[in-house]
């Protein structure tokens, strides 16, 4: 869309403005108190084309937390996606007390490229935020996600899985920060989520104006956020989508914003350490591991092969742990992931 469409729109937008307090506005979309809208969030053009992000608003009858769940941040995690389409068809905005941002395709460049970690810029938007207004499309992208959806939550959970290369089992990341009263908060919507891996994240920048992360603009803006995963190598599996969209609605629930089964973690088994390994090469990955598989110190991840076969380099587990993720399939470049090792336990970390 052109700019002077865009001011149109905007334009055309306050001038049909209810009182302020009334009504929740993300981009296009405006709904009063007991109203739901869909529409999208424009993203103009700029020094590439531009794209519009679809959103749907829940304005619940009574003021409460205002939950952001954001979907399809890489372009071939399509659980997230399904599953925001099914916690849309199960919100009335008449019996939710707060408000629901649900974000279902943050990145529909790349969704419809069908690409992997990267959008047409090269860049990966969850390693751009919060975004610059007159970058590239992932900046613009990231920009209008801090501006429009972020800025008006209260607490956020940005919703991903393997990418269409990734074989994946399910985990949340708990980032702690050293801030008591955001870390509990956090905790609190990992377990309320209900996957019973909790990945530690203590190493996202602290600088609100370099977040890289879409959950970490959060929380450096003193939100509570997680990032979820389920799901991967471009499926669609009924497990997959079924755990993202329980999640979501029992986060709501935990929020006291609605009557939902509670999916909540009694027992996480905390990844007190991780890493992820990557490739010295570029060349063919052939894994040797599954996700969820253990592994001692040492054990044998894979093997990166030259076009011709010749194995250039074994790849081994760093330590002992699980095996979070690993990559599926045969391509990789020099520095990308092939397998994300975890040390499980079930003792909180301190
Ligand atoms: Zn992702």
């Amino acid at each position: 869309m052109k700019l002077v469409s865009l001011l149109l729109v905007l334009s055309a937008a306050s001038a049909a403005s209810a009182p302020a307090a009334e009504t929740l506005r993300v981009g296009e979309v405006a709904a009063a108190h007991g109203q739901q809208a869909s529409g999208y969030i424009v993203v103009p053009d700029g020094v590439d084309p531009g794209t519009r992000i679809p959103v749907s608003v829940f304005n619940g009858a009574k003021p409460g937390p205002v939950l952001a769940l954001i979907a399809g941040t890489h372009g071939s995690e399509y659980t997230s996606i399904v599953a925001l389409q099914r916690v849309r068809a199960r919100l009335d905005p008449a019996r939710l007390t707060g408000a629901v941002i649900l974000v279902h395709m943050a990145n529909p460049t790349t969704f419809y490229g069908r690409r992997i970690y990267f959008s047409p810029d090269g860049k990966n938007l969850n390693r751009v935020y919060p975004g610059q207004a007159d970058g590239t499309i992932s900046q613009r992208i990231a920009h209008a996600i801090t501006t429009q959806v972020i800025a008006p939550a209260t607490h956020v959970v940005d919703m991903h899985c393997g990418d269409g290369n990734e074989s994946l089992r399910p985990y949340s990341y708990w980032q702690v920060t050293g801030d008591s009263t955001i870390d509990a908060a956090g905790k609190r919507l990992a377990l309320a989520f209900g996957l019973d891996h909790v990945v530690i994240d203590r190493e996202r920048p602290v600088d609100p104006n370099r977040t890289l992360y879409t959950s970490n603009t959060a929380v450096r803006r003193g939100k509570p956020a997680i990032t979820v995963e389920s799901g991967g190598m471009g499926l669609t599996d009924e497990p997959s989508v079924l755990a993202q969209e329980a999640g979501a609605l029992s986060v709501m629930a935990d929020l006291g914003m609605l009557d939902a089964p509670s999916v909540k973690v009694d027992k996480p088994l905390f990844v007190d350490r991780s890493q992820v390994v990557t490739s010295p090469a570029t060349g063919i990955w052939r894994p040797a591991v599954e996700k969820m598989q253990s592994v001692a110190t040492g054990t044998l991840l894979g093997r990166v092969s030259d076009p011709f076969g010749n194995v250039l380099h074994e790849i081994r587990a760093p330590f002992a742990g699980e095996v979070l993720y690993v990559v599926g399939t045969p391509p990789v470049s020099e520095g990308e992931p092939l397998a994300f090792v975890g040390h499980v336990t079930d003792v909180e970390p301190k």
